[in-house]
């Protein structure tokens, strides 16, 4: 598919192949021309604290000629057949994955994650990719008699933004990318600050194969999400991160009204019934724990165990934990980087310190390594801390995890729910009717049985109170996209 866009495009492939691209320099993408910016600045590798390669400081000047760029592309765009938008979307997918190795150390370099973990991410940006060109959203015809029809079409919105955080960069920015073109917009990516690299070079690809305007990028500071949020000719903001930047997006969405997903954080309780397999689903709850050392939205955050079998759950869990081999994401068999920049360390660390504070009894962990370079830290669980400590109450976002007792079945479920977030949750048991009956009183946008963080382009992903507002993927998140228009065509 790549081979026939760039031929189409009139690009050079080698052999069938796309160009060869560095991974060494980065530059925003405007109107598809590669632009640098008088200041530059880079972020640190996590597992060395060198620095990585200078990247564009954005100015006002350059969001606004990106959004004039993708103003001019949104209208010709939107009137490209969508079969057509897809192919292009598959050719992106496919020019992606045949850098899937540089794509991979790249994002361990700048993100930390294991390769292995790294490469899985790529894979699963093209396959989010490829997944919504085989979505469609058909106009709903609602009513259709002798004197008329009333149909309900979907529009693109026009200019869209995409706001990433720092720890999916690649997934979370295809995951974007995918709806908000198939359905007809434009977009205009912002990485975090902590992570540009790859979504740099994402961008840098689509470039051979999206018409100028189409898929942009800027880089920058602190200070690039407001001017975006702020300005007056984006019609969208798609934004992954924290509940605190949240509440500023969407405060400052509003003095334009522009329309919003807010993907937040969470703090996903994870229910253990007395009646599970614990040998199997021990080395499950143990990566679902400590996946991209705990920086995920979803992981499991607080593990109620029922207390019949706390005991021995606790300690298969230690020994399993003790399998996880912290380093470098490079270096063979690591399964725990380190966490991603310094404010995520000093953060993380401030419940390490509260460890012999407050007097949480680590099962495993608890003590930070005493020299070494990088923002590394053991995957630590803390053993039946009090419900109302923090570390139970909000999301370190690292390698620490609560495991807590409980008895009465309506007691862990007001527990599991007393919380302002409602990303994620799970309930396991051996009678998957008893799980289900309870997983079905748990508030959150996603609900597991004997799982937890099951994802899929194809099913709205979100969250229930501060977890976020509206719903990406599927067909849910197509129409997040789109205006929806009532049509009432009388037939006289
Ligand atoms: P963050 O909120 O600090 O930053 C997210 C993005 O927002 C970055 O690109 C950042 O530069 C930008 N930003 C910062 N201030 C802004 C402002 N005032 N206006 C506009 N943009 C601004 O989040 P983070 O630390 O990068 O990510 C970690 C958080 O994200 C965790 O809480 C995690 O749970 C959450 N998260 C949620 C999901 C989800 O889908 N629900 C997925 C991944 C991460």
């Amino acid at each position: 598919m790549y081979e026939t866009i760039a031929k189409a495009n009139g690009d050079v492939t080698v052999n069938g192949h796309a160009p060869k691209m560095d991974f060494e320099t980065f530059r925003n993408v405007i109107n598809n021309e590669l632009t640098s910016t008088s200041k530059t600045r880079h972020s640190i590798n996590p597992a060395t604290t060198e620095p990585n390669a200078e990247v564009p400081v954005s100015t006002l000047e350059d969001v606004d000629n990106a959004v004039a760029a993708a103003r001019k592309a949104a209208k010709p765009w939107s009137q490209v057949p969508v079969e057509e938008r897809k192919e292009k979307l598959v050719a992106f997918a496919d020019a992606i994955l045949e850098y899937k190795d540089e794509f991979a150390r790249l994002l361990t370099q700048e993100q930390g994650k294991p390769l292995s973990q790294a490469t899985g991410e790529v894979d699963m940006g093209a396959t989010w990719l490829k997944a919504f060109s085989q979505m469609n959203l058909p106009e709903d015809i609602i009513e259709e008699d002798d004197e008329k029809k009333v149909i309900n079409r979907y529009l693109p919105l026009g200019v869209c933004c995409a706001i990433i955080p720092w720890n999916y960069p690649i997934l979370l920015a295809c995951g974007k990318i995918a709806p908000a073109l198939s359905t007809g917009n434009t977009l205009i990516i912002k990485p975090s600050p902590f992570t540009p690299y790859c979504d740099l070079k994402l961008v840098e690809l689509g470039r051979k194969i999206f018409p100028p305007g189409v898929l942009q990028i800027l880089s920058g500071g602190d200070d690039l999400g407001p001017m975006l949020t702020a300005h007056s000719d984006i019609d969208k903001i798609s934004f992954t991160g924290s509940i605190v930047t949240g509440k500023k997006v969407m405060e400052s969405c509003a003095k334009t009204l522009k329309r919003l997903t807010l993907e937040l954080g969470g703090n996903d309780p994870a229910i253990i019934c007395e009646d599970v397999d614990i040998e199997k689903i021990i080395p499950k709850i143990a990566l679902l724990s400590f996946l991209c050392a705990s920086q995920i939205c979803m992981m499991i955050k607080r593990l109620y165990v029922h207390e019949k079998i706390y005991d021995k759950f606790l300690a298969a869990l230690v020994e399993e934990t003790k399998k996880f081999k912290v380093g470098n994401g490079l270096d063979d068999g690591v399964f725990v980087g380190p966490v991603q920049n310094s404010m995520q360390y000093e953060k993380v660390k401030t419940y390490f310190d509260d460890i012999p504070k407050e007097g949480w009894k680590p099962a495993i962990g608890g003590k930070l390594p005493e020299n070494g370079k990088g923002y590394f830290f053991p995957p630590t669980i803390i053993d039946n801390p009090p419900e109302d400590s923090r570390i139970v109450t909000e999301e370190p976002f690292g390698p620490i995890l609560p495991a807590l007792k409980w008895k009465d079945e309506a007691d862990v479920i007001a527990k599991a729910n007393d919380t302002k977030t409602g990303l994620g949750a799970s309930v396991w048991s051996a009678d998957v009717e008893r799980a289900t009956r309870m997983a079905k009183q748990l508030e959150a946008g996603s609900v597991w049985v004997n799982s937890h963080f099951n994802v899929a382009p194809g099913v709205p992903f979100g969250g229930h109170k501060w977890s976020g507002i509206g719903t990406e993927w599927g067909t849910n998140g197509l129409k997040a996209y789109c205006n929806s228009q009532s049509m009432w065509i009388f037939k006289t």
